[in-house]
């Protein structure tokens, strides 16, 4: 989509810290970070919803945000990665990956 910043990233037109990428989905640093590790996971192609996203996208999608919960937990000595999957306030699906300390 044109307009939307999430998919400008993916296109790199507008610089991000990228923590993952690969063929479907693409990882960077939140910029109003909630946490220290915060990070949003997102497939390059746009889809607002995550329901809308098509089998071959969602699962790596979903295989990536495994792996980056796992390397972000040990990363930040965190107890677990909290998960979110949104796609309002950018109408982009993305998925939060919050590193939580209890
Ligand atoms: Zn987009």
């Amino acid at each position: 989509m044109e307009d939307c910043v999430f998919c400008k990233i993916a296109r790199k037109e507008i610089p991000a810290t990228i923590m993952y990428e690969d063929e479907f989905v693409l990882a960077f640093s939140d910029i109003h970070p909630v946490a220290p590790g915060h990070t949003l996971l997102i497939p390059k192609e746009h889809y607002q919803w995550f329901y809308e996203v098509p089998a071959e996208t969602a699962s790596p999608w979903f295989r990536a945000a495994q792996k980056l919960a796992l390397k972000l937990k040990e990363e930040h000595s965190s107890e677990y990665v909290e998960l979110k999957i949104e796609g309002i306030d950018i109408p982009h699906a993305h998925i939060h990956l919050i590193p939580r300390k209890n």
